[in-house]
């Protein structure tokens, strides 16, 4: 026998019980997205790689080293596996006019492609919710999204989950302090490491993202982006404040929060939860005005974040929400004989024409090898059907859980009733 191929380090098979968790999540991620008037597009998972190069920046993680590049083959495209979602948003929104009759609440959600080194909370392939509210320029947006995700964080029974957010300002701030940010470092330059002076120039903001302990008294001690943002950007920056301690949410201004991507200003968040450890941040966003012009469209604000999926998953397991196993039908159809075969197919249809889950026993065998597998199936009730019950057109109930409830032999216009008695009341 040949070896079984592996499926691609990084890239994980979700198996029942765990889809069926992420099928519970997906649903409450919808009645919440329509809560917030979100509406769903749904993007390309492949895209033209220039559009990643000018939307997230060459000189960032992402574009230097994570992105799945290929050539397409027949055409000699340069195609990329997105690495994230707003570029392709922004693009289909330009594309297809979409902001002409005023501004609009864009969702989606789908695999993203990063080649990162796996580990926990950390893979090559992994899931987003994206939400990007586009045309909007107010503080109003900002606060509302960040407030949205407390409300999912409530909705999903989460607590422990703490919010950091910053006010990245303009480009002209952001270069006024970056000459002075890049003089501080050089003065410094023995302390650097080496990543941080191959960003010295190219993203020297990055820099102060730096989780290396030699370097933290450092980059205390580096000048401070709020302290060169002027008017405008400070009372944008007040404005969301204002918003979010009205609905009386906690969080702390971190001066050094920076996000991996370059098209951000003004309004950056995240969402950490600790317990995870150092992959703790489960949502990330803020503002990003510039993207419209810097993918050749007319000048637009937009404003959005990204939910991590499996992050979230994992801290759901870890505060023991979400269980799964919904996926159990609630009905094990067992047969035998000929007519029996027959009449069980008309016994599951009827049972779904009534909204009951069904599991119809396929493949033959013994009535005891039968009530095994309906035992094993976690289902409440078996439907069994022998050529007696077959040749009366009626159906023997048998509780599989609730010991006290009897069985009992009901006719197929009186069945779905009846389950729905013994599973409801
Ligand atoms: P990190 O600093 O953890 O690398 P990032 O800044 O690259 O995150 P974003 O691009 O802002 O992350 O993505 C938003 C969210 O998507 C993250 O907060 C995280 O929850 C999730 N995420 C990002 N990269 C991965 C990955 N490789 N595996 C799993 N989830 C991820
Ligand atoms: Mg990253």
């Amino acid at each position: 026998m040949s070896e079984i191929l592996q499926a691609i380090r990084g890239m994980n098979d979700v198996l029942p019980v765990e889809a069926e968790r992420w099928q519970e999540i997906d649903e409450l991620l919808r009645d919440w997205l329509r809560a917030y008037a979100y509406r769903p597009v749904r993007l390309p998972l492949v895209e033209p790689t220039p559009l990643f190069a000018r939307a997230i920046g060459a000189a960032t993680d992402i574009v230097e080293k994570e992105m799945y590049s290929f050539t397409d083959s027949l055409n000699g495209e340069q195609l990329t596996l997105r690495p994230e979602g707003t570029a392709g948003c922004v693009r289909a929104a330009l594309q297809h006019n979409l902001l002409y009759d005023g501004p609009k609440r864009l969702c989606y959600q789908g695999p993203m492609f990063r080649h990162e080194r796996p580990q926990k909370g950390r893979y090559r392939q992994f899931h987003q919710v994206g939400v990007e509210a586009l045309g909007f320029a107010g503080p109003d947006i900002d606060a509302e999204q960040i407030i949205m995700c407390r409300r999912l964080w409530d909705d999903l029974g989460l607590t422990e989950v703490r919010l950091e957010i910053n006010c990245l300002g303009q480009t002209e701030e952001r270069s006024r302090h970056r000459a002075e940010l890049i003089a501080h470092l050089e003065a410094h330059a023995e302390l650097l490491d080496a990543d941080a002076k191959r960003r010295l120039h190219s993203n020297p903001l990055r820099i102060l993202d730096s989780k290396n302990p030699a370097m933290q008294a450092l980059i205390e001690a580096a000048p401070k982006l709020i302290d060169y943002l002027g008017e405008a950007s400070l009372a944008h920056f007040a404005g969301v404040q204002t918003l979010l301690k009205d609905a009386g949410l906690n969080y702390r201004v971190n001066p050094r929060l920076v996000r991996g991507l370059d098209y951000y200003n003004l309004t950056v968040f995240e969402w950490i939860a600790d317990s995870l450890g150092s992959q703790g941040t489960i949502c990330a966003g803020g503002r990003y005005d510039g993207l419209f012009a810097q993918l050749g469209g007319k000048p637009a604000p937009a404003c959005g974040f990204a939910l991590g999926l499996e992050r979230l998953l994992a801290l759901t397991e870890e505060q023991g929400l979400f269980a799964g196993g919904a996926g159990a039908p609630e009905v094990y159809v067992v047969h035998q004989g000929e007519q029996a075969a027959r009449f069980a197919f008309r016994v599951a249809e009827a049972l779904r024409d009534a909204n009951i889950s069904v599991q119809l026993h396929c493949g033959g065998g013994s009535f005891k090898a039968q009530m095994k597998k309906a035992d094993g199936s976690a289902a409440m009730l078996a439907a069994i059907i022998g050529d007696d019950e077959a040749a009366a057109q009626e159906v023997s109930l048998k509780p599989l859980r609730e010991p006290a409830q009897q069985q009992r032999r009901v006719a197929l216009d009186q069945l779905a009733a009846a389950v729905g008695e013994l599973l409801f009341d």
